[in-house]
């Protein structure tokens, strides 16, 4: 080592020294003890290994300053809460639907304090904790029934595995694929115990495909909607309509994972239609899936929809006790329904007013953050995306706030500064420039992300 090094060393404060530091003892009061000694030992450390290869020693103001940065960053709550200006709507990276603010206010309610989960307040007695979400699935989709469970990918488990354990269920070999969430189906049924048989080619499979795979064996014909990818040209699958008369024909039932759980019709927008849920029930297929958290627009969840002796089946097996929800996701997911029932959900659910915002309105917003940073940047047309497993290569018409990237800086850098400020921003870079789209951004959060961006590009000026 050398002689350097070896002063380096000797330069470094004790632990002690550094709990004795005023700065050190307001971190101790605002965690613990034994909290900050394990994170100075760390710092110091890391500050060894970096002096042995070359490196200064840290004053132990620096070290107090790492110290503290360290906590903060450690122990705030997970995940923390940043603003999406990407323009995808549906962003599984950064938590996907937005909750409405009565879905949040009723998961905030029964957060604080004990709820009638599994209480009939009449009686006095046990209640069922899945009755009122089931009464709002039966009456938006037109089915029998109404599970809930953790999510889709749960969801599609614990029916395989109820219905399907050690038995055949026919796919089409298109849609044997991995799907939103990186669920893949052969996994899916393999990790249920079902036997996937596969039917017709990539691009094309015939009802006759489905009928000549059907044997005595066989638990159900499944349909997936591929909601992340899109094939074109010379393609062809029967209809569910198609499946749902074969599989009444031959006693077996018809299973439709329809992913995203939108309730509304996309095509009013210029969206390619998405399967809805009502739509496959009223087709007459026997379980529907789809997830809580995209175009639902409500909290993570898989809903399986159906008839009532199959999700009867469902609800008791032991699984499904492994996979249920808990109340603060039962009453986002019943306030999110509530919102369709009151036919208020353009209105009330973020997703649906981030896919219904006027463009006038996008570049209304896009033109006032362009003022308040000082006309650092100007205002483009854009594409925003559905997002999350919904809608492959669907785009909406919007209005984009491309910033400047400071002298000397780089767009990546930017971005970089965005994404580690308070609040973080993410926006998405396209030939070189920082874009920000207003559709993804709730519209109180405008503030925030104008100073957060007008303080990026001043420290990048500076
Ligand atoms: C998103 C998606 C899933 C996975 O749903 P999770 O709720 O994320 O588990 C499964 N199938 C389809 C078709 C999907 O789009």
């Amino acid at each position: 080592m050398s002689a350097r090094s070896e002063n380096g060393l000797r330069a470094l404060p004790s632990v002690n020294r550094i709990l004795e530091s005023p700065q050190s003892k307001e971190l101790v009061q605002a965690y613990s003890h034994n909290a900050i000694v394990s994170l100075a030992r760390d710092q110091l450390q890391e500050a060894r290994t970096a002096i042995v290869s070359g490196g200064v020693s840290p004053s132990l103001e620096q070290l107090v300053e790492a110290i503290s940065r360290r906590a903060r960053d450690l122990w705030r709550p997970r995940p923390s809460p940043v603003i999406n200006a990407t323009g995808v709507i549906v962003h599984t990276n950064l938590g996907r639907a937005p909750l409405s603010e009565e879905a949040t206010r009723a998961v905030v309610d029964v957060a604080v304090g004990y709820a009638d989960l599994e209480m009939d307040l009449t009686s006095g007695g046990r209640g069922g904790r899945d009755a009122a979400m089931r009464s709002l699935v039966c009456q938006l989709t037109g089915a029998e029934s109404a599970i809930a469970v953790n999510n889709n990918a749960a969801a599609l488990h614990l029916a395989l595995t109820t219905l399907a354990k050690d038995r055949e269920v026919v796919v089409s070999r298109g849609e044997a694929v991995e799907i939103g969430g990186g669920v893949r189906i052969p996994e899916v049924l393999g990790q249920s115990g079902a036997r996937l048989v596969e039917v017709g080619t990539t691009n094309r499979t015939y009802i006759a495909d489905f009928e000549d795979a059907i044997t005595e064996n066989t638990a159900a014909l499944l349909r997936v909607h591929t909601s992340n990818f899109t094939v074109s040209g010379f393609t062809s699958m029967p209809t569910i309509e198609d499946m749902v008369d074969l599989g009444r024909r031959r006693g077996v039932p018809v299973f439709h994972n329809i992913g995203s759980g939108c309730l509304l019709d996309t095509s009013q927008f210029g969206l390619t239609p998405e399967p809805m849920p009502q739509a496959s029930i009223s087709a007459g297929a026997d379980l529907v899936f789809f997830s809580g958290d995209k175009l639902l627009g409500g909290p993570q969840a898989g809903i399986i929809a159906g008839g009532e002796e199959l999700i009867r089946l469902i609800s008791r097996h032991p699984l499904a006790r492994a996979v249920r929800i808990d109340k603060m996701t039962m009453a986002a997911l019943t306030a999110t329904l509530v919102h369709y029932v009151k036919e208020e959900a353009l209105d009330k659910v973020p997703v649906w007013r981030m896919v219904s915002m006027p463009l006038g309105d996008i570049e209304a917003r896009a033109s006032a953050w362009l003022l308040k940073i000082g006309n650092r940047g100007e205002i483009i047309d854009g594409r925003s995306t559905v997002g999350g497993g919904s809608l492959p290569g669907e785009t909406l018409a919007t209005k984009l706030l491309a910033l400047s990237t400071p002298q000397g800086s780089s767009a990546d850098a930017l971005a970089a500064q965005l994404r580690t400020g308070d609040p973080p921003v993410v926006g998405r870079i396209d030939e070189d420039r920082l874009l920000l789209d207003p559709r993804t951004v709730l519209p109180e959060q405008d503030e925030e992300l104008t100073r957060a961006v007008a303080r990026a590009l001043g420290e990048g000026t500076s």
